[in-house]
């Protein structure tokens, strides 16, 4: 294979998008009366090459989200993953599951019963508990993955009951939304749901991380609660998929 070599234009871009990103972020929280500490930036890597993700990872970049196994497991060995977070964020099909598993620190896009359970199988093959998000389709879209709001409590209890899986919260992706008033009464909506489902302290479910909040809303996700945002093109630059 030939050597990639990164274009220095593209590096300083990444660099300059960061720290712009970084930046807006911290003061979406502080106009939010938040603590910056509390909202988590992710680099969504999928399409980019290792090399403009290890710009980020120098930056202080602390968290990645991959979209699909295959690409994640083909790149991870070229990352400067020291001390940095990897979570899947795409859509997984149950028999991609046993790749997956051990290798990134949490699933976000749990969506059914039967995915958890095969999660669950195995981790505990493996002897780990592993971390997820139920993903929900707050937006109730036919195209998109995810559980309806009201399936959200079931899947809930059922999945408490697996001993090597844990629920830690909840993460969606809403349609896309031409104004900031339709995208801000989604991630409302969405807040109010992690906050009822927190309040009701189901056993074995922690209900601490809010993943919502993309390039072109994270601001708007950080005013409505939102603990994780997930940006890609606007550190990255657009994607180009092949
Ligand atoms: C691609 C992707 C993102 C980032 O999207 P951008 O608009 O490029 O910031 C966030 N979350 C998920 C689940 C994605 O697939």
């Amino acid at each position: 294979m030939e050597k990639f070599i990164p274009d220095e234009k593209r590096l300083r871009l990444v660099e300059d998008n960061y720290k712009a990103i970084r930046e807006r972020v911290e003061n979406a929280a502080l106009k939010a009366g938040r603590n910056p500490n509390d909202v988590r930036l992710m680099a969504v890597t999928k399409t980019v090459e290792s090399a403009y993700i290890n710009k980020a990872l120098a930056l202080g970049c602390n968290l990645i989200g991959e979209n699909r196994v295959q690409e994640y497991l083909s790149k991870k060995d070229e990352l400067h993953l020291n001390g940095v977070e990897k979570h899947l964020i795409g859509h997984l099909q149950t028999n991609k599951v046993r790749q997956i598993v051990g290798e990134v620190d949490m699933i976000e896009s749990v969506d059914s019963y039967k995915l958890a359970k095969e999660i669950n199988r195995v981790s505990a093959v493996k002897g780990i508990v592993t971390n997820i998000l139920i993903e929900v389709n707050i937006g109730r879209e036919e195209s998109k993955s995810g559980v309806f709001a009201e399936q959200l409590e079931q899947l809930l209890f059922q999945t408490a009951e697996l001993d090597s899986i844990k629920v830690k919260g909840l993460m969606t992706i809403p349609p896309i939304c031409s104004d900031e008033k339709e995208i801000n009464q989604y991630f409302s909506t969405m807040y109010a749901t992690f906050i009822d489902i927190k309040d009701k302290k189901i056993d074995n479910i922690d209900m601490d991380i809010l993943s919502m909040g993309m390039s072109g809303d994270f601001e708007v996700a950080v005013a409505n609660g939102s603990n994780i945002v997930r940006v890609g093109s606007a550190i990255f630059g657009e994607r180009k998929y092949f």
